[in-house]
């Protein structure tokens, strides 16, 4: 009966306006949503459970019967993971006729995640994140320029979904080279930018040089960004620059940040979240469980973020709890300002570099305002030219890292060491992460 009843308020929510769904949400009493989460959970498990070859097999390899679970956390030790998505392909996930595809990048190996949607799947995560974005202050009058990266990356389909709902006028950059872009975007004056945090920081610097004009917001996604780095922005703009979080798999936002930047709000309407193996902080690894999905739908899918939940009210009053900012990676892949990078991507950079030796450890920090990733490579005898064939290996294999460099969004440093410098220990740590976030 409340799952019945919650269900038609989201239905009306989502046909009202952005500004009526996020009153309506805000008015959603708490036992309501656990109904609501419990009620699509038991569905989303039915359904893999019938029609998804890779949940069939590997619920009856774990011997879980979904008829009992009534919650994740009752399927044990049982997970889904980003290899399980490379390793069996989309196929074996789905459970509905697919009308669209988006991939990650990068990550953790070179054979990318393909995630497959339905256009009625892009709506309702238009709908949501248009209320999302109301609450953030968007309204019709303003003017959006959008400079994420469109291909194969899913956030800007979603931008655009929900700017549909506002209705507000927008208009795509793509990510370009952000002078090239600032001489663009003088025409138009937005009043909202969205952009990825490393090109914000570009972006922000030329405009400090060049000019600024009023704006209400900046949004960034698809990666972290030091606090610093963030007041940086923020001073330039004499704006609040606010952080999407999100993945691929999950179709976008996970949660995002109010004015408080006290933690990414979460969306508890469309995935239900738990924390994997958690310290005695609260801080695990990210997994969520999908609520609403019905081409690809996901459970437990481990995020490989570490993270904390967060219950407590926020002081913004807003009703949706929160995901602490992410503190670190829970494989060796970093998202940084030169891309998504793990292990692979230094071993192919290295592969060739002649009297470089297999032993390398990027260290990556944060000079206040880019990402700088220090690569410490072994090198037999003294090569200074080393350095010279590591850039035309980055420029001839990872052509988008390459861009980033050339748009300065971060900075990349060889430092030749001696053999034998690196490991001093039993495993060497290959990426190092020592930005403060
Ligand atoms: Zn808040």
């Amino acid at each position: 009966m409340l799952t019945r009843l919650t269900d038609r308020i989201e239905g009306v929510a989502l046909r009202a306006s952005p500004a009526g769904s996020a009153r309506l949400f805000g008015a959603l009493p708490p036992r309501a949503l656990a109904a609501l989460q419990a009620a699509r959970f038991r569905r989303t498990l039915a359904l893999v459970a019938e029609r998804s070859t890779f949940y069939r097999e590997a619920f009856r390899a774990h011997g879980i019967r979904v008829d009992r679970i009534r919650h994740p956390s009752q399927l044990g030790d049982f997970y889904t993971t980003g290899e399980d998505l490379r390793t069996h392909g989309p196929d074996a996930f789905l459970v509905g006729r697919p009308e669209t595809a988006f991939e990650t990048t990068g990550t953790t190996s070179p054979v990318p995640k393909r995630v497959l949607f339905s256009n009625r799947e892009l709506n309702a995560m238009g709908t949501a994140s248009a209320a999302a974005l109301y609450l953030m202050g968007l309204r019709r009058e303003d003017v959006v320029l959008s400079a994420f990266d469109c291909s194969f990356w899913v956030s800007p389909a979603v931008a655009r979904s929900a700017l549909q709902y506002i209705g507000c006028f927008h208009v795509e950059a793509g990510k370009i080279d952000p002078a090239d872009c600032y001489a663009h975007e003088i025409n138009y004056k937005p009043t909202v930018i969205f952009g990825e945090p490393s090109w914000m920081v570009r972006f922000a610097q030329i405009a400090g040089e060049r000019g600024t004009w009023p704006v209400k917001l900046l949004l960034a996604g698809g990666e972290n960004i030091a606090e610093t780095a963030r007041r940086e922005v923020e001073r330039v703009w004499r704006a609040p620059m606010l952080l999407n979080y999100g993945q691929t798999e999950a179709f976008g936002s996970l949660g995002l940040e109010c004015l408080e930047r006290q933690g990414y709000h979460r969306n508890d309407l469309h995935f239900l979240f738990e924390i994997h193996a958690p310290g005695e902080d609260g801080y695990g690894e990210l997994v969520y469980t999908t609520l609403t999905r019905d081409v690809m739908p996901l459970i437990r899918y481990r995020a490989s973020d570490v993270t904390r939940l967060i219950e407590e009210p926020c002081a913004c009053g807003l009703f949706a709890r929160r995901l602490a900012k992410v503190r670190a990676r829970a494989d060796e892949m970093v998202v940084c300002g030169m891309g998504n990078v793990g292990p692979w991507v230094f071993d192919e950079i290295l592969r060739g570099a002649d009297g470089a030796d297999s032993e390398w450890q990027a260290v990556l920090t944060n000079d206040g305002r880019y990402d700088v990733v220090e690569l410490r490579v072994e090198v037999r005898g003294s090569r200074p030219e080393v350095r010279d064939e590591i850039l035309a290996n980055v420029r001839e294999r990872f052509p988008d890292f390459w861009k980033n460099l050339q748009m300065g969004l971060y900075e990349l440093r060889v430092t030749p060491v001696a053999p034998g410098a690196l490991r001093t220990g039993r495993k060497l740590r290959r990426i190092v992460d020592q930005r403060t976030l």
